[in-house]
């Protein structure tokens, strides 16, 4: 058999490493063994601290909320309270964790995923991102914002309620500063945008399209570390979900809303992922070579598979990949999202 095409080393031009497919290796075909349907925990739990109504563990009261709750968090890793510090050293620097945690509850529905919500109220969750991000950016102590959500106990959630977290420091975050930086030179070396580059390219190859609409596309990216992970670009040049319009926001959220279903309907489960919105800092600089984009990194290869970061990945920090993109990509683009059977 043939090894052509699924044995071979690709650059990723964001992350400026080589990541190794070798899929030769993987022909083992998915039986199904394990599906099983979205879970079905009780719509309110009296122990969740996110749940409405319920006390919180410094005494905090949820609202009755019908919608988006956001709140900042009782347990934060960086705060504007974090104790001073007297910054020290050059080789070992030490400065005070300021910053804003936040908790965005997604619905006031225990049991519910961004998936399973109807595509309005997955509107309104994008929205309140892009109302935060304003207000970040009026906060001379805030330099950078990450949006994050951990989806499924895989990724080490141990609640859930449906939420994400807000870390808004006062320093770069390491990964967009990298894409800053790479964007820059890309820009310099060759007239181009990177970003735009990438999606021109995806455009062309067409293979690893997932979801696509007048104003955003999904896919897996050429250089994917993970096997489902996916890119979400809006088509229109945008550095933060800031200058979105309301049309361009929810044609973006649209196309992330039918991404996350079909990773769902693929396996027929709840598909945890890691999803960052990447985003240029609003310390009040210009990133104009920068594009926004959610990223979805799913640790699961298959239920029950996880890719395990071993020597490679952590020694190295180079990705041994098991999959090739174009065919996680193809499983994806069987899917007919009007068939997705667990919206509430
Ligand atoms: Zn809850």
């Amino acid at each position: 058999m043939s090894t052509k095409g699924k044995w071979e080393k690709r650059w990723h031009p964001l992350r400026e490493e080589w990541i190794v497919y070798s899929a030769h290796r993987n022909n083992r075909p998915w039986q199904g063994a394990a599906k099983s349907t979205p879970a079905s925990a009780p719509d309110f739990d009296s122990a969740c601290y996110l749940c409405p109504g319920n006390k919180r563990v410094h005494g905090s009261v949820n609202p009755n909320y019908n919608d988006v709750f956001i709140f900042e968090n009782d347990h934060p890793v960086v705060g504007m309270q974090a104790p001073e510090v007297t910054p020290a050293g050059s080789l070992y620097k030490r400065e005070q964790a300021t910053g804003v945690a936040k908790v965005v509850c997604y619905d006031p529905r225990h049991n519910i995923s961004l998936s399973q919500m109807k595509l309005p109220e997955v509107v309104k969750v994008f929205v309140a991102f892009q109302q935060e991000m304003i207000a970040f950016r009026k906060n001379p102590a805030i330099h950078s914002v990450l949006i994050f959500e951990n989806k499924g106990e895989v990724v080490g959630v141990s609640n859930p309620h449906p939420h994400c977290q807000i870390y808004a420091v006062d320093f770069p975050l390491k990964l967009v500063s990298q894409q800053v930086r790479v964007a820059d030179i890309y820009k310099l070396t060759t007239g181009k945008n990177i970003f735009e580059s990438i999606v021109a390219h995806e455009q062309q190859d067409k293979i690893r399209i997932i979801a696509e609409n007048d104003f955003a596309i999904a896919f897996i990216p050429y250089f994917a570390r993970y096997a489902y992970e996916i890119m979400i670009f809006p088509k229109a040049h945008h550095q933060s979900l800031i200058s979105l319009s309301d049309e361009e926001l929810a044609g973006f959220t649209a196309v992330f809303h039918q991404t996350v279903r079909k990773l769902d309907m693929n396996f027929e489960m709840d598909f945890p992922y890691v999803m960052s919105m990447m985003q240029a800092p609003v310390d009040g600089s210009s990133y104009p070579e920068f594009r926004i984009h959610c990223w979805l990194q799913p640790p699961y290869r298959q239920p029950g598979l996880i890719k395990y970061l071993a020597g490679p990945e952590i020694g190295a920090g180079n990705f041994m990949a098991d999959t090739m993109p174009e065919e996680k990509a193809a499983e994806l683009q069987k899917i007919n999202v009007a068939d997705y059977r667990w919206e509430r």
